[in-house]
């Protein structure tokens, strides 16, 4: 390294002489001749090192300037160089400015026509070509060579000498070094000095200047041709006739061996390009692991913060924030989960604390919250309020699983102090509060516990333990929609649940026509339960279409079995409007049915209630459409028991309406109700549909309806609901009839 140091300095050092010795100071400039004209040389200032703007003095330098400088002294003149503004020398020429341009090879014609006239040769500057890595050009002959624009001079030599290569010219040299690599031409010709700079440019370490020169050309002077031409030249001749070879190649040597390249920022991208890349990546990375690291660490903080102020430090249960949140959240996520809150308090807390000590009250207080929560399923949540009021949000899961939890937790809860041989009965009030839809709607929770509060006082009062219900009726429903939900999937199996079929008649022939199909449900623990009871529960709990699906199939089936008997009957069925919904495809699943069980889409009426209608009509609308193009009737039921029946009359595509007669005749004067049914009758039939009359309970109705011109009827008048094997026997009784009376 030092070796290499003092080598550079001896080398300066000798240049130094060698200029020194070269260029002795002109002695006209020593002696003081003022006088000596100054010469207005213009001369291109991007050629370095031949011409180049020093970035220090802000003069133009190099090898052409020096040279140029010297000859010019020679001849008595001072010289005084001037970057060119033009973008060549035949447009430079015509502009007076300028006593002499350079370089020329040789002399020219100015833009204008202006001839030149040139000064002898300053120096030879060698021409070679540069090409990609090491790639020897192969076809010398036809080479694609690519220029800069601004040295045409040089192209027409060029061109002269090697005619079978072509040139591109290009406006700049990274436009030159693009073209090269993209093997638009096969090597890039410069003077081999400006090649000695250029390629100082890192990204230009893959281009290699080939050693064998192409041609050299003259480095001259020039000026119009007009006599002060002819004299400055001549003049300047003389000076270059002083300068030897030896001044030359100093001068050239000096130049082409300094590290004029300065590197620009693109160029310190480019050498440092991979590092930069990896630290920007692991700035990046180390910048996301931060950010990780204190999320994760600010997330910690608040989860722990939230654990603390949701959760009760003495028995580590919800506190009473954690529970509105807990059981908002049940309650949102489990609708179909009937639900009741307790609020739990140990009558005389205080004594307790004060006899027996404020750790023996804790220990009570750990023991109770341990014991419940050992019987909650993560569906259900527990929390202490406050001092000893537990609240307990737990799933009505029958009266056993209460009585059960009764007596295993709040037994051993009342015995506590017993069992550990102290004298104190502790004794516990309980207040219950069952909730309706419209908590789950609103969870109000704080209302919710004011509820059970207000019971736990009613037992508080009075009798000091044991627990009572906000709302009684609301527990004796629950535990029966409790019961009745929880045996549905049950019941399918063990045939608790059965179809009945209603008769439909048509009373000008006396005939059945059809049948409407009616759930009956004998349940396991409840006995016989109504439809209007469990059908609306489970619509709430979102499970009458596992219900209603399970009849239309033994609906289908019994269809079947009839078809093979030679009985093509009709039978309605009833569809809920909970079963219509956008995601399920209802016309699909009947056509699916009647494929499966072999029957026709004519044996199929379906009913859909009025007030469904009215509810959501643009559903119900398309749904009805859908039904009707597959080749199902469709029956608007309930017809007359809702307030919009005469628009949606006017509105919905169905084949027949039932109207029920009940509506009709349950209040109000029985002569209207006759003008009412009269003129409903009149108007569906002349809408051009059918009618059928339900709920006939007497011959005088049947007997109106049928003047009225409504002949299709279902009642009590004629059949109520009665089991399969009942309704079989009345179909077989009337075929067996029909030959008979065909024969009359
Ligand atoms: P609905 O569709 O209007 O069915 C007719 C109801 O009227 C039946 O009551 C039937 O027994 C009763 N009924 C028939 N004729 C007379 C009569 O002359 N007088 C009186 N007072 N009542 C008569 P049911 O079977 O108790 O059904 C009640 C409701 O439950 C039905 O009303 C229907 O909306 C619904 N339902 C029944 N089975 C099903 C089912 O499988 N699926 C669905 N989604 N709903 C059903
Ligand atoms: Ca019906
Ligand atoms: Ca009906």
């Amino acid at each position: 390294m030092k070796a290499l140091k003092y080598r550079n300095v001896i080398f300066t050092i000798v240049l130094c002489l060698i200029t020194s010795l070269c260029f002795p100071v002109p002695v006209s400039a020593d002696t003081g001749e003022n006088h000596a004209q100054e010469l207005r040389i213009g001369v291109p200032a991007d050629r370095c090192p031949v011409f180049y703007i020093d970035s220090n003095t802000n003069d133009v330098v190099g090898i052409g300037v020096d040279l140029m400088r010297y000859a010019a002294q020679k001849a008595g003149y001072t010289a005084a160089f001037i970057p060119i503004k033009e973008s060549n020398l035949k447009d430079a020429l015509d502009n007076s400015e300028y006593d002499l341009l350079m370089p020329f090879g040789s002399a020219i014609k100015s833009t204008a026509g202006t001839p030149s006239i040139v000064t002898d040769n300053l120096m030879e500057t060698p021409f070679t070509l540069v090409t990609v890595g090491n790639r020897k050009p192969s076809d010398t002959e036809h080479l694609r060579v690519g220029m800069l624009s601004s040295q045409k001079g040089v192209a027409e030599t060029f061109t002269q000498l090697y005619p079978g290569m072509t040139i591109q010219m290009y406006e700049t040299m990274p436009e030159c070094v693009n073209a090269l690599r993209n093997d638009e031409v096969d090597a890039l010709l410069h003077n081999s000095y400006v090649w000695s700079y250029i390629l100082q440019k890192p990204s230009y370490s893959d281009l290699t200047q080939q050693p064998s020169n192409m041609f050299s050309m003259d480095f001259r002077a020039g000026a119009p041709d007009t006599p002060e031409g002819r004299i400055l030249t001549e003049r300047i001749n003389s000076g270059i006739a002083e300068l030897s070879d030896t001044q030359r190649m100093a001068v050239i040597l000096d130049y082409t061996s300094r590290r004029l390249y300065h590197y620009d920022f693109a160029d310190y991208l480019y050498m440092y390009s991979l590092s930069i890349v990896l630290s920007s990546l692991l700035f990046i990375a180390l910048t996301i692991i931060a950010v990780q690291r204190i999320r994760a660490v600010r997330r910690k903080h608040e989860e722990k913060l939230r654990w603390l102020t949701e959760h009760d430090p003495l028995t580590g249960t919800l506190s009473l924030q954690g529970f509105r949140r807990r059981v908002t959240e049940l309650l949102r996520e489990h609708p179909d989960i009937p639900y009741l809150l307790a609020y739990t308090n140990i009558t005389d807390f205080k004594y307790i604390n004060e006899i027996l000590g404020r750790s023996a009250g804790d220990d009570l207080l750990r023991f109770w919250a341990k014991e419940t929560e050992a019987t909650l399923s993560e569906y259900e949540a527990i929390a202490r309020l406050d001092s000893d009021h537990l609240a307990v949000l737990r799933h009505i899961g029958g009266e056993e699983k209460i009585r059960y939890d009764d007596e295993a937790v709040i037994d051993s809860v009342r015995s506590y102090f017993t069992d550990r041989g102290k004298e104190n009965r502790v004794q516990v009030c309980g207040g219950v509060y069952i909730l309706t839809p419209e908590d789950y709607r609103l969870c109000d929770v704080d209302h919710m516990l004011d509820l059970a509060r207000v019971a736990e006082q009613r037992v508080r009062s009075r009798k000091k333990d044991g627990y009572e219900f906000y709302n009684p009726d609301q527990w004796e429903k629950g535990k029966r929609s409790a019961d009745i939900i929880s045996r549905l999937s049950a019941a399918k199996e063990t045939g608790e649940i059965q179809v009945w079929y209603q008769p439909q008649m048509d009373v000008s022939t006396g005939r059945i026509i059809g049948a409407e199909a009616l759930c009956r449900w004998n349940h396991a623990k409840l006995g016989w339960i109504s439809p209007a009871e469990f059908i609306p529960i489970l619509e709430e709990a979102g499970l009458i279409f596992e219900l209603d699906f399970y009849i239309w199939k033994k609906v289908c089936s019994d269809l079947q079995k009839w078809n093979r008997q030679g009985l093509h009957r009709t039978v309605s069925v009833n569809l809920s409007r909970s079963d219509i919904t956008d995601e399920r495809d209802i016309s699909g699943c009947f056509c699916d049915l009647i494929k499966v069980y072999g029957i026709t889409t004519d044996q199929l009426h379906i009913e859909i209630t009025e007030t469904a209608f009215a509810e959501n009509p643009t559903l119900l609308i398309s749904t009805t459409e859908r039904l009707r193009n597959a080749g199902f009737s469709v029956e608007m039921d309930d017809f007359g028991s809702g307030y919009s029946s005469l628009h949606m009359l006017k509105e919905v595509p169905v084949d027949r309406i039932k109207l029920d007669l009940r509506f009709l005749t349950k209040t109000g004067d029985p002569e209207k109700s006759r003008i009412i049914t009269s003129y409903m009758v009149q108007m569906v039939s002349s809408l051009g549909m059918i009618i059928l009359a339900e709920g006939v309970e007497s011959g005088e109705q049947a007997e109106f309806l049928k003047n009225k011109g409504c002949s299709e009827m279902q009642g009590y008048y004629f059949h109520k609901p009665m089991p399969v094997e009942d309704f079989e026997k009345l179909i077989h009784a009337e075929k067996e009839q029909a030959p008979k009376e065909g024969t009359k």
